[in-house]
């Protein structure tokens, strides 16, 4: 169907609403909520690629550059393409209150109204601790609950610390151009308050053609370092590159830019750098690089006075760093399975990485020392990882894993009473527990094995260690523990001693097809898969995601909010409009 020629968005044209999401063209789009003095493009595509003297911007019925005291960038036929562009970049609005906007290109309009926002009656909070399990969803903590806490009678054995907190809402999670996110977009509503769109950082998805020219809306890093002077820390067990932690500093329209992404966290220069995928810091020179260029990112962070680490032995010797760039993998760091139970993935070759609990307790050490407060997002991102693979036990350690680190966080804000602490995900899997395999029952198919109702007797997982691991996954009687995505594959019921599952591989004509490895394992439950057949994974879903709360400004976080929400409750936990704007 040809593009209709009028700009377009539902609120103004009913007929306008079987349209996809790229047909708003308007950026920031309609009902985007913006914090009062933070920067954003203003961006708005004309079809047909008029001239700037046939079209008109105005916010409020005002001209729109006049009111933002900017100057237009106009791109007529913007990358030779047939529209037009007029940008005004690094926009600031001060005053709270709606603002309508309103674009006209001879007889066509379009309007969107936004929501600009200020923080009054905020500011309880001095710093905030933002946990991220990605992927986290009801059954991961369900089932981290079973393995680390028991269940005897109905009743567990205790709570864990993301249960432990006094304010929980269910987050919604749909990005502006699909119902189920990805990483990049849903990260990006956390750090800047704006929606966006699949693999997309910190900016809106326009019809740009260089990933780097979409309109940006700016990050709570380079809000709180550029108006407070605060600390900001970025951790995760992924590589530092990866969506969530690069949502912290970065505006791209592809979030596998990880060159440009390494550059932009050096742009904003978080106080605290933790993950992997050092391979992108190192100038191409060097072996093992995946720079494209000779920057040596590395030394560059060390002459802006960072504490360089690669070890867990490293890392507690830089209590004292005033910066700390620690990088303990050229990949994604281990998995807690891996490293505390089975040696296996890349442990041999990286024995001695942190866990997610060392990495928070050197963030904190650092972070801590700046009077001013300090943003710390710290990300469990294998929970994720793990159940694309369909490889439960690992995801469901790793949930335990992000568990001892929350405890470590509210450690340390226990008594202070100036740290919001917030637990959410970026968005589910469809992941579920539906009973236990018993290794026991009659039968030598799995759908033999597994109890259901009143045969779903409690595991025989060993009593976790004070880490709360239970030191053996393949026991006789297991979780159910089920996914509902998956591509052709081999169900074994049983955990992957050896390494991460692979539970797909590319067949002949590259659609993927089942691991043959597991089928022969005996009993197991051979399925067609439920994918498109070029998904060689399983997929995230669009279930609402949990949030837990506690500190000054927990009690923001209440019913069923948008993912946007989370950096509204942020910042006025934190007071931080109005802005000065520059
Ligand atoms: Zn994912």
């Amino acid at each position: 169907m040809p593009r209709p020629l009028a700009l377009c968005v539902a609120l103004v044209a009913p007929s306008c609403f079987a349209l996809p999401a790229a047909a708003q063209t308007i950026f920031p789009v309609d009902r985007a909520e913006i914090l009062a003095g933070t920067k954003f493009d203003l961006k708005v595509e004309f079809p047909g690629a008029p001239t700037a003297a046939a079209t008109k911007v105005t916010i409020n019925g005002e001209d729109a550059a006049k009111v933002l005291g900017k100057a237009v960038d106009f791109k007529e036929r913007e990358d030779g393409d047939g529209h037009s562009a007029y940008w005004i970049h690094d926009a600031v609005i001060a005053k709270p209150g709606r603002y309508n906007v309103e674009a006209t290109s001879g007889d066509r309009k379009a309007t969107v109204t936004w929501e600009v926002f200020d923080t009054a009656g905020g500011g309880k909070a001095k710093n905030v601790i933002l946990f991220i399990g990605d992927g986290l969803s009801i059954a991961h903590r369900t089932a981290a609950r079973i393995l680390s806490k028991g269940l005897v009678e109905g009743r567990y054995g205790g709570d864990l610390a993301m249960d432990d907190m006094p304010h929980m809402a269910l987050v919604s999670t749909s990005g502006t151009d699909s119902v189920v996110t990805d990483s990049a977009n849903s990260a990006t509503a956390y750090t800047t308050g704006h929606k966006s769109c699949v693999n997309a950082l910190g900016v809106y998805c326009s019809r740009s053609k260089h990933n780097l020219a979409h309109p940006k809306a700016e990050t709570i890093s380079e809000l709180v370092k550029r108006n407070r002077g605060m600390a900001v820390g970025v951790v995760t067990n992924t590589e530092i590159e990866d969506a969530t932690p690069a949502a912290m500093v970065a505006h791209t329209r592809r979030r596998a830019d990880y060159n440009d992404i390494v550059e932009m966290f050096y742009a904003v220069k978080p106080d605290v750098i933790m993950g992997g995928g050092s391979p992108h810091f190192l100038p191409k020179s060097t072996p093992g690089s995946k720079r494209t260029d000779d920057v040596d990112y590395i030394k560059k962070f060390e002459d802006a006075g960072y504490k360089f680490v690669t070890t867990k032995s490293e890392l507690a010797a830089a209590k004292d760093a005033p910066k700390l760039l620690g990088l303990f993998n050229t990949g994604n760091l281990d998995g807690a399975l891996d490293r505390f139970i089975l040696k296996k993935g890349t442990v041999a070759k990286f024995p001695d990485q942190p866990d997610l609990t060392d990495q928070v307790r050197a963030a904190l050490d650092v972070l801590s020392k700046n009077d001013k407060g300090f943003i710390l997002m710290v990300e469990s991102g294998r929970i994720d990882k793990y159940s694309h693979s369909l490889d439960w036990e690992r995801a469901v350690y790793d949930t335990i894993m992000l568990d001892n680190a929350i405890k470590v966080a509210k450690e340390f804000a226990a008594g202070r009473n100036d740290t919001l602490i917030i637990v959410v995900a970026d968005h589910t899997h469809p992941v579920s527990i539906i009973g236990t395999y018993d290794d026991d029952r009659p039968g030598q198919r799995l759908r033999d094995k597994l109890g259901v109702y009143q045969d779903s007797t409690v595991p025989n997982y060993p009593a976790p260690n004070a880490d709360g691991y239970p030191e053996k996954v393949d026991v006789s009687r297991r979780l159910g523990f089920v996914f509902g995505s998956y591509p052709d594959s081999c169900d074994t019921g049983r955990p992957y001693l050896d390494g991460e599952n692979v539970p797909a591989v590319r067949g002949p004509d590259k659609d993927y097809i089942a691991n043959e490895t597991h089928c022969a394992v005996p009993g197991a439950a051979r399925r067609a898969g439920n994918l498109p057949a070029s998904a060689p994974q399983g997929v995230h879903s669009a279930d609402d995601v949990v949030l837990t709360a506690s500190g000054p400004g927990a009690e923001l976080f209440r019913g069923r909010i948008d993912n946007t929400r989370v950096f509204h409750n942020m910042v006025t936990a934190l007071g931080l409009a109005p802005a000065n704007g520059e």
